[in-house]
């Protein structure tokens, strides 16, 4: 499949929020070849990633067949290394990675998932994201629930937190699986003194609670905390994941596949988990992109509910009681709105 021309908009949603995501957010790629098949990717960045992919990515491939993808990401990755390396250029590589994997599964007649190895017609247990308190919607469900503790006032983190997630254990009742998201807002002795005061309530995980930057923060974490920690979601390809890996700093990883380069390097972070022993939940991991991965590489699947500004991707499967279906389409299964 000749690659005749590559395109990038930003979709607008009327629930993106008011912060760097409704101008630095995602973004959509697509891939067209001379056959008429498209194939379809989200990356990150915003306007920055759109440029990245219009004046740097895009005009390395047209014209070229777009396999073998591998070999094509390094050399976009090379292409962006002065300036890339982690953050925006890496979102918006994501994307196009991503295309090329949607084409790559469109030409072997297969989903990713069947591409990848995981067959088709699978259903996933998902986990629900929430922000402070469980809503009476989640509270009928069955399905685990990961609690974002935004703080009101940080001079004071710990009680707040300690009392927002017994709120929702007691909510939730004994039996419910339930994990919390600091969003890189504690410190280490902070997170210390809160896995301490909620040892006891079953707390699946601490997600993120100090920056992605602090390795020697979260050295500490893995040798003083009584509670697991997850993370992963800010960090980039998997020579960027190899050192949490190799010291064990997180003992759930969530790489976010929009962001961290793809499936390419979702694969990888896979397998480099797999050798550890180490659990992998993908950030975001019912929308598509990461879905299918699920499917075929996790031994230990949960997917996390999407978010609600993304409603521009067409075919994207709803959850329902808890669980999600994998599209047994062709690809991952969707298009994107905007691309009319
Ligand atoms: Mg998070």
């Amino acid at each position: 499949m000749v690659i005749t021309n590559v395109r990038t908009w930003q979709p607008v949603d009327a629930n993106s929020p008011p912060d760097w995501r409704t101008s630095l957010g995602q973004i959509a790629v697509a891939v067209e070849t001379a056959e008429g098949v498209v194939g379809y990717g989200v990356g990150g960045g915003g306007a920055a990633g759109m440029h990245v992919i219009d004046a740097v990515l895009g005009p390395m491939l047209i014209g070229r067949d777009a396999e073998p993808l591998e070999s094509m990401w390094e050399e976009m990755y090379g292409a962006t290394l002065p300036f890339g390396r982690k953050g925006i250029a890496v979102m918006a590589l994501s994307g196009v990675d991503l295309a090329l994997w949607d084409l790559r599964a469109k030409r072997a007649n297969q989903s990713v998932a069947e591409l990848l190895g995981g067959g088709t017609g699978r259903t996933l247990p998902t986990y629900t994201t929430l922000w402070n308190v469980v809503d009476a919607e989640t509270l009928t469900g069955g399905q685990a629930v990961k609690l974002h503790v935004r703080l009101e006032d940080r001079s004071q983190p710990v009680d707040q937190v300690v009392t927002r997630v017994a709120a929702a254990r007691e909510a939730l009742g004994p039996d419910r699986e339930l994990m919390i998201d600091a969003w890189m807002e504690w410190d280490v002795d902070t997170t210390l003194e809160i896995a301490r005061q909620i040892e006891g309530l079953r707390i699946g995980w601490i997600e993120e609670p100090i920056s992605a930057d602090d390795l020697e923060g979260y050295r500490r974490l893995r040798d003083e905390c009584p509670i697991p920690i997850a993370g992963g979601e800010h960090e980039f390809t998997a020579i960027g994941f190899a050192p949490l890996i190799e010291e064990r700093l997180h003992q759930v990883l969530q790489p976010d596949v929009c962001w961290c380069g793809g499936l390419t390097e979702l694969v990888k972070i896979y397998q480099m988990a797999a050798e550890a022993g180490l659990r992998v939940v993908p950030h975001r991991g019912s929308e598509v992109w990461g879905l299918h991965a699920i499917a075929a590489l996790d031994s230990r699947p949960l997917a996390e509910s999407g978010r609600p500004w993304m409603s521009w991707v067409r075919g994207q499967p709803a959850i329902r009681e808890g669980l999600i279906e994998v599209p047994e389409e062709l690809g991952f299964g969707v298009t994107l709105a905007g691309d009319e």
